[in-house]
């Protein structure tokens, strides 16, 4: 192709080398298009909600399907205690954080299995990755869909800079899937109200954080955080999803608040 039809910036990547920071800078000139601006990305959390099984499943299933044809969902599934038995073994038989990672997609998958089954009566499909070039078809004809959280990095998930739990697990996998497709929302269903400054399940002291940014969290530097750290981490870079909110999805009404926009748990903000 003649170099004269290509635009600056063409030109620029054609004849330039792809580790230049100065020619990176002018990729990002431009705002990426928000591909599903209507759909709300959710979380349901695996060890902290699904194991608990229907006291905590059946009312949040009947809200979700009070909220079909008001609001458009793609709900991604936890692993949770399952999949830590599996590490476990696991890591008994020596294997490496890739195959430890294969482990916990299946785990989020027969979790998304078994909500999928209690949503088939209202058409939701279950997809996979594979599918997901059908999900806007899915949202416009059914408005949600429910796919397992992990990302499908399998092999190649990296290893973590301590020990051998893969570090991008299914609160990481959802996140990344609201950004790229630049959703509405993130919206994390877990049992509790949100972050606190400490584990409210082991800190009685522990105080509620309603709202705070990547950066007053990391000079907060606490123990243990409601959310996968990669999270955070993936925050920072965001071009769309600059903010998710954490909700006690065990009381009723909390999901439909925070699918109207209200602020109902925590919500952390990338600055
Ligand atoms: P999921 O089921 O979505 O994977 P996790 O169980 O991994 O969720 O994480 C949610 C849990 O994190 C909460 O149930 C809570 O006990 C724990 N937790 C740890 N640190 C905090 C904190 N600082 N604030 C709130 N919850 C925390
Ligand atoms: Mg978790």
């Amino acid at each position: 192709m003649p170099h004269e039809l290509l635009t600056a910036l063409g030109q620029s990547l054609i004849s330039g080398n792809l580790t230049d920071a100065e020619l990176l800078s002018q990729t990002s000139h431009n705002r990426v298009i928000p591909i599903l601006p209507e759909a709300n990305v959710l979380k349901i959390g695996g060890q902290s909600f699904i194991d608990r099984g229907r006291a905590a499943v059946f009312p949040l299933i009947e809200e979700i399907a009070a909220n079909l044809g008001t609001h458009k969902m793609m709900i991604g599934t936890g692993a949770g205690t399952r999949a830590r038995h599996a590490y476990s073994v696991g890591i008994d038989l020596g294997m490496p954080t890739g195959v430890l990672s294969v482990l916990g997609t299946f785990v989020s998958m027969q979790n998304a299995r078994m909500l999928h089954y209690l949503l088939a009566k209202h058409g939701i499909p279950f997809i996979e990755p594979v599918q997901f070039p059908q999900l806007p078809l899915y949202l416009e004809e059914r408005g949600a869909v429910i796919f397992f959280g992990m990302p499908p990095y399998t092999f190649w998930q990296q290893n973590p800079s301590v020990g051998r739990i893969p570090p991008h697990r299914t609160d990481t996998g959802v996140f990344l899937l609201s950004e790229v497709f630049g959703a509405k929302s993130m919206i994390y269903i877990k049992d509790e109200d949100g972050l606190y400054t400490a584990d409210p399940k082991k800190d009685r002291n522990a105080r509620f954080i309603p709202k705070i940014s990547v950066p007053e969290l990391r000079e907060m530097d606490l123990q243990d955080v409601v959310v996968e750290r990669a999270v955070l981490d993936f925050m920072e870079n965001a071009e769309t999803r600059r903010s998710i909110q954490v909700i006690n999805g065990l009381v009723p009404g909390n999901l439909t608040r925070a699918l109207n926009g209200e602020h109902v748990g925590t919500i952390i903000t990338a600055d």
